[in-house]
């Protein structure tokens, strides 16, 4: 049977803490086909040694079949121009790795109560695909600051960069099984295209590609409309598709809708590479503590087993990616052990044990 090498990355804050819950429930999972290889990177390694991603763990990744990340970034950690130097961690993986779709899915889950007022399980259960290598986030660095007066960073569309993107949400449109309202495959293409060109571009460039893809529909909706008809309609959504800093914003809006950061998965694809992470960051104001939710990075562990074995033609880790979700799913809607932002009081390695039980 094949084994896989997955280059494991802590970082910073909760990340030790949920990397190495979503390490055990993933041994626990597929035993001995994944071989974990740990490596460094993130804010604290930075302060400690002057690099968030040593070339090492660089190399290491490149060679890895997957990657599996907890978090990165710390508040006082900072470079001169005030940005955090966490994020650099995944930016620079992202942009040399290529991993240009970030897989945001929004599924409320059983047990798991969505703010808003009558949505039950199943009824919200949609995926946004931020473009994760261009759009306004691409100047990253090469901003400018001029004598303190005016700043400036500069927002890129490629032809190629957006192209690709909206294909891969047209071809995962096609995997689902459409918008829970009404069962209709649905790219809606999330953009200001009535105000400045770059989105234009990216909404025409869209459309081009949904030629390709008569069976789903097109569907558009401006980035500030969205975030209403996210809160008033979700069942509508299928695959959303969106520019980085857009899809940023309203993925996090999204995970607020199914139960908040804790529970929201996030996955980061190119074309050879993938990396795994939770949608949150580092929140330091609960790490080492054992409060955190390793929720998020546990489902991120499922996503990376699907694109495995989705990729190698190995249907024993497609079903163990299934297996997990639907452990995770048990233990929530058990309503025994749940974690602390979903409204219990579970601690990290009680969720850690509730999963890889549920699991057996
Ligand atoms: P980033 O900018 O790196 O995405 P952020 O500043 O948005 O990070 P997060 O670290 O994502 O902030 O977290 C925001 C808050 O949400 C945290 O302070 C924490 O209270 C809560 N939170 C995030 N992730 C989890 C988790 N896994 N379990 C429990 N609470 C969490």
């Amino acid at each position: 049977m094949k084994t896989y090498e997955i280059a494991t990355i802590d970082g910073d804050g909760i990340g030790p803490e949920v990397c190495r819950a979503t390490v055990a429930v993933l041994a626990e999972a597929c035993g001995a086909r994944l071989r974990f290889v740990p490596l460094d990177g993130g804010a604290g390694h930075y302060a400690r040694t002057g690099e968030v991603l040593p070339e090492t763990t660089f190399e290491a990744c490149r060679r890895a079949d997957a990657i599996l990340h907890g978090a990165a970034g710390l508040p006082e950690v900072t470079y001169p121009d005030s940005t955090e130097v966490g994020n650099d961690l995944h930016l620079r993986l992202r942009f040399r790795l290529d991993l240009y779709a970030n897989v945001r899915p929004i599924r409320l889950y059983r047990g798991a109560m969505s703010p808003l007022a009558g949505w039950g399980p199943g009824r919200i259960d949609y995926v946004i695909v931020r473009e994760n290598t261009e759009g306004l986030y691409a100047s990253r660095g090469a901003g400018t600051n001029l004598r303190g007066e005016v700043a400036t960073d500069t927002l890129v569309m490629t032809r190629r960069g957006v192209e690709r993107v909206a294909r891969f949400a047209f071809e995962l449109s096609r995997q689902r099984s459409g918008a829970p309202r009404d069962g209709r495959r649905r790219v809606t293409v999330c953009d200001k295209a009535n105000i400045l060109r770059s989105y234009a571009f990216f909404r025409a460039v869209c459309q081009e590609v949904a030629r390709d893809y008569p069976d789903v529909e097109l569907d558009y909706a401006y980035a500030d409309a969205i975030t209403v008809h996210m809160l008033k309609k979700p069942d509508f959504y299928d695959v959303i598709v969106a520019e980085n800093m857009f899809g940023d914003i309203i993925s996090d809006l999204g995970a607020g809708t199914v139960g908040g950061l804790g529970i929201a998965a996030s996955a980061e694809l190119g074309e050879r590479h993938g990396l795994f992470q939770g949608a949150h960051g580092s929140a330091p104001d609960i790490a080492g503590q054992d409060l955190a939710s390793p929720v998020a990075t546990v489902l991120s562990g499922a996503l990376m087993l699907r694109w495995l074995g989705e990729r190698h033609g190995d249907a024993a880790l497609v079903q163990d990616a299934a297996r997990l979700e639907r452990a995770v799913e048990a233990v929530l809607g058990a309503g025994e052990v749940v974690p602390r932002d979903l409204g219990g009081n579970a601690s990290c390695s009680a969720m850690t044990e509730a999963i890889r039980r549920a699991l057996g």
